[in-house]
């Protein structure tokens, strides 16, 4: 099965290596977006999930040099059709004493939402944490979708708003809207996607998506000017069509020797020519006439011909 651009994406994301530092500050986006302190257990655990195989290793390889020991990984097997598993990494013990080191520890000990300020204050763990969200709680189109989204999920508002200033201070221009269930930090802007998939490590991703980007844009250009070339010429072709209507009309039921010399030239000429532009007409008829010049006689040819359907009582569409 071929992955989606997002899965790609991640799962090159899952093989970076990384600092020590960003290594915590990737673990702790984890642990805020998707772990959670599970006090059924006793003592109390902490759960990292993810639906991602790949995204559950990292998790664990993460928490596993952070803390050594007490580790377990369950698999979660959805039994309704096209759910997928859910990993689970657990921790059993002294979960506290790690959310504390890590800065997420409140004093309600649950997990604090707020961005520690050694992440904020360091280029690199910022975009390793951006990493971390973004593997946890992000989705992303395909580069050939019908429009270009990135997101990042959260659970609160409050959260997002944190998530939000990180994506500010690159200069992103992400924006934060709510949805039936909680918040989504989101940017629209291929170029900023772009600079986020950099940012974040994803370089392969970041070629496809340009590659992708490129041709894109280049067919939609190409398709842009068939469009406008064909409206301009269907324009060209209908008016032709109604002097060429007009013309036959006039001759048969008027006569072209009734006709002004310098209408009558041109209806010849229509005639004999009938499907050049109108700056082709200008050029075929013997004496020197302007294109608006033209347009002035063509519609002289229109009222003489709108005069004859209204004495036989015809109606047609104008
Ligand atoms: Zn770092």
């Amino acid at each position: 099965m071929k992955l989606s651009f997002a899965a790609q994406t991640k799962k090159e994301l899952t093989q970076l290596k990384s600092k020590k530092c960003c290594e915590s500050a990737e673990l702790i986006a984890f642990v805020q977006h998707c772990g959670r302190i599970n006090e059924d257990m006793d003592p109390a655990v902490l759960e990292l999930a993810t639906e991602n195989a790949a995204i559950a290793r990292r998790m664990y390889g993460l928490l596993k040099a952070e803390t050594g020991h007490g580790l377990e990984v369950l698999v979660q097997r959805k039994m309704r059709l096209k759910k997928n598993n859910v990993y689970i990494i657990r921790m059993r013990n002294e979960i506290f004493v790690l959310l504390d080191r890590l800065s997420i520890l409140s004093p309600e000990r649950v997990i604090r939402m707020k961005v520690p300020d050694a992440i904020r204050e360091s280029l690199c763990c910022k975009k390793a944490y951006l990493r971390g969200a973004f593997l946890a709680s992000g989705s992303l189109n395909d580069p050939d979708s019908h429009s270009y989204h990135l997101e990042v999920y959260c659970k609160s508002a409050d959260h997002a708003g944190e998530l939000l200033q990180l994506f500010t201070d690159f200069h992103l221009h992400a924006k934060k809207t709510q949805r039936k269930k909680g918040y989504i930090v989101y940017l629209k802007e291929g170029d900023k996607i772009v600079e986020f998939l950099g940012l974040v490590g994803a370089h392969q991703a970041l070629l496809h998506f340009e590659e992708v980007r490129i041709v894109k844009d280049m067919r939609n250009q190409v398709n842009r000017l068939v469009n406008c070339e064909t409206a301009n010429l269907n324009k060209t072709i209908l008016a032709a069509v109604r002097q060429l209507d007009n013309i036959r009309l006039i001759e048969r039921d008027y006569g072209f020797d009734r006709l002004p010399l310098k209408l009558r030239v041109v209806a010849e000429k229509r005639m004999q020519y009938p499907d050049i532009t109108l700056q082709e007409l200008c050029g075929v008829l013997p004496d020197k006439v302007s294109k608006s010049g033209l347009n002035h006689r063509l519609r002289k040819l229109d009222d003489i011909a709108q005069r004859i359907r209204a004495d036989r009582g015809i109606f047609e569409e104008s």
